[in-house]
């Protein structure tokens, strides 16, 4: 290494062979680990607790794909409105590159959920099997009943997690209350009575959280995740990485008692950078696309630097500007604004969607089987079904009206639908025309739904046809 040119910030590929070795970290304090520790821990907080979250009576965020209807607090969402989500997925898409750009992978490090998941799973390891050192003895031991019975527990605590995962994951889509509520019991034994798409969305999510967060690990984040490939194509000299510092470190090497150190650098040759490291590299071999900039080898860094009594931060969190041409680093850089004019124009006209946005949808659909018929009366019928979906967060009441047009008459179910927030409901009407009045052909015509107070109207065309009689 102390060959390496100070000046240059050496760029490593990861060996991509996850059999040679099995990673486990050594679990470090610092303020990076705090940060990390709480972010991660709300983070799954979040999760594990909004699908409980009730508004107006319904679970607040609530994907119902059964029925095609999308709540997300006060707003229900159609399939027809999908525009609204795929804004939604860009819009967080842009913000992770622009935060990539500023901050680097600081969503692997702190926000991922492979990096959420692998944590807590590799400390129910450490709950149960003790510290890094014990795990990699344990990893060596032959099979005991001790290390059998050790691994059940870890085994099953790890479902046990990955069964709530996907309970949650599913809860989103199938709703908390049919997900706890639809058991019923087989004699004695309290069973679920799930359809089979819940039974295998259960199944998949379980197996992917356990063999994530179990076994794939760093090797996930190293060779499967392509997000964390093409971040560093993201990367300038300005952006956050965490570092070590060649050339303060440089010669590195362990200091022997009442010997002269002058001719060495400040790294002590401890490992203790390596052995926190979760996915086992060395960040002294320079920026490596498996370095997840969790800057736990920042944290393990700073400690051993203070035990020595040498200033902080031989790793730190730096950019290659600063680190290399010792220049102060640029916050505001063309490819930052280019990121936040787009998000601007993006989130404004999502609001102004939004805002813009009539809680009431109307769909028309025409009787396929006959186009018209002409009944007793000698009035030619076009018969069709008309879809109308209350997306308000309250119960209303509509009426459906025909646009006045000469010899045209409207046939309704019901004057008055009254629907529930969130319902939809199909309801079959007939338009009848007057053969001595209305035109041969089509003719077009327009539909207009009216909330009981007035706020809420729409309109739809459909066309009356005297054809197909
Ligand atoms: S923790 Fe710091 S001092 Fe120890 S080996 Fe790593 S860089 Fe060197
Ligand atoms: S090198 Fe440091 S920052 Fe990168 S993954 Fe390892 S411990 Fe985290």
């Amino acid at each position: 290494m102390s060959e390496q040119q100070p000046n240059k910030i050496p760029v490593q590929q990861v060996d991509l062979d996850a059999t040679k070795y099995s990673v486990h970290p050594r679990f470090v304090k610092g303020l990076y680990q705090n940060i990390r520790i709480i972010t991660m821990y709300a983070l799954l907080a979040a999760f594990l607790l909004l699908p409980w979250l009730r508004y107006n009576g319904r679970q607040a965020i609530w994907f119902d794909v059964p029925s095609q209807h999308y709540y997300i607090f006060g707003m229900t969402f159609l399939t027809q409105d999908f525009y609204f989500i795929a804004a939604f997925a860009i819009i967080a898409a842009f913000t992770l590159f622009m935060v990539t750009v500023y901050a680097g992978r600081v969503w692997c490090g702190y926000a991922c959920p492979q990096t959420i998941w692998t944590h807590l799973y590799q400390h129910v390891e450490k709950w149960v099997i003790g510290d890094r050192n014990k795990r990699i003895k344990f990893d060596k031991k032959p099979m005991s009943v001790e290390k059998a019975l050790k691994r059940l527990i870890v085994y099953f605590i790890w479902l046990v997690f990955s069964v709530i995962t996907a309970s949650t994951f599913v809860s989103y889509v199938a709703g908390t209350e049919f997900l706890y509520q639809s058991w019923q019991f087989i004699g004695f034994i309290p069973f679920p009575d799930w359809p089979t798409w819940v039974w295998v969305s259960m199944f998949i999510f379980t197996f992917a959280t356990y063999a994530n967060a179990g076994y794939m690990r760093e090797q996930m984040c190293v060779q499967i995740c392509p997000y964390g490939r093409f971040q560093s194509v993201m990367f300038d000299k300005d952006t956050l990485i965490v570092s070590y510092d060649y050339e303060r470190g440089e010669p590195r090497g362990a200091r022997k008692k009442n010997a002269n150190a002058d001719h060495l650098g400040d790294c002590i040759q401890c490992q203790m950078c390596v052995q926190v490291c979760p996915t086992g590299i060395d960040i002294r071999d320079g920026l490596q696309v498996a370095c997840i900039q969790c800057a736990a080898c920042v944290d393990a860094c700073n400690d051993v630097m203070d035990k020595v009594g040498l200033p902080r931060g031989l790793i730190r969190y730096t950019t290659e500007r600063q680190l290399t041409e010792k220049e102060p680093s640029r916050l505001f850089r063309p490819r930052l604004f280019a990121y936040l004019a787009l998000l601007t124009i993006l989130c404004g006209g999502v609001i102004f969607a939004l805002t813009d946005r009539v809680p009431l949808e109307i769909d028309i659909r025409r009787d396929r089987n006959q186009l018209s018929s002409v009944n007793n009366e000698g009035m030619i019928e076009n018969s069709y079904i008309v879809k109308l979906t209350n997306k308000t967060q309250e119960l209303h009441t509509y009426q459906v009206t025909l646009a006045p047009q000469d010899g045209l008459s409207l046939e309704l179910r019901f004057n008055n639908l009254e629907l529930k927030a969130g319902e939809s409901f199909d309801m079959p009407m007939s338009i009848f025309g007057d053969p001595d009045v209305i035109e041969f052909g089509q003719t077009p015509v327009t539909l207009n739904v009216t909330s009981e107070d007035g706020q809420y109207q729409v309109s739809k065309q459909n066309i009356f046809t005297t054809q197909g009689q």
